[in-house]
């Protein structure tokens, strides 16, 4: 097994037990966990809030209109969703679309943090305010949407939700404005593993605006 499928099969292996867990109340409410989907070797990760309805209903992530909107946006960059690894803060859908609680964001935090070391995206786009706060927890969405931010040996960079920005039409319009930076962005975080690693890179504990 060569280190790709080593990696895939952890990936499988990690979707499985989020399929099956029982780690919060969402799991009693739930249809399907939705542990997310792309490439193990995927460079940008998209992170959402939670499955809305259509996710619970498939155990895809982003497979409504938000979903649609999110391959619109892929697509003015040249990108699609198989290029790219997309999941949620929790795995399992809150009812009624209200937020994650935040004991069922704590509950759920290992499996993202898993997600995390085996694919090593060099970019994180957290959609919304929720997957915004678990790296950037005293920042307003408002103020710091598309700005990039080196936490360790990666950027984040946060983003409206493509759900919010759909009943929005200026969030929207942000929205879109952000995605076109992207690939600038891809570039920065390219150079930014490529160079030799300095103190920083590996000891970061503070997200940095770039
Ligand atoms: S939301 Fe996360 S922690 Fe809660 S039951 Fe689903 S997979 Fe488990």
């Amino acid at each position: 097994m060569d280190e790709r499928e080593e990696k895939e099969a952890q990936l499988a292996a990690l979707a499985a037990h989020v399929r099956a867990c029982t780690r919060c109340p969402l799991s009693a409410t739930r249809k399907h966990a939705v542990p997310g989907e792309g490439p193990v070797d995927a460079s940008l990760m998209f992170i959402g809030e939670g499955p809305g309805a259509n996710e619970d209903r498939t155990g895809r992530p982003f497979v409504g209109n938000a979903g649609q909107f999110l391959e619109e946006l892929l697509a003015t960059i040249g990108l699609t969703r198989e290029d790219v690894f997309i999941t949620n803060i929790v795995k399992c859908r809150p009812p009624n679309n209200r937020d994650p609680l935040p004991n069922e964001i704590d509950a759920c935090k290992p499996y993202l943090g898993h997600q995390l070391k085996i694919i090593d995206p060099e970019i994180i786009v957290t959609l919304g305010r929720f997957a915004m706060e678990r790296w950037l927890p005293d920042k307003r969405i408002t103020r710091v949407h598309g700005q990039s931010f080196r936490y360790g040996r990666r950027l984040i960079v946060p983003m409206f939700h493509p759900a919010a920005a759909l009943r929005n039409p200026e969030w929207r319009t942000f929205l879109e404005e952000d995605f076109l930076r992207l690939p600038e962005i891809i570039e920065e975080a390219r150079a930014m593993r490529e160079a030799p690693p300095d103190e920083e890179t590996f000891s970061a504990e503070q997200p940095r605006l770039l």
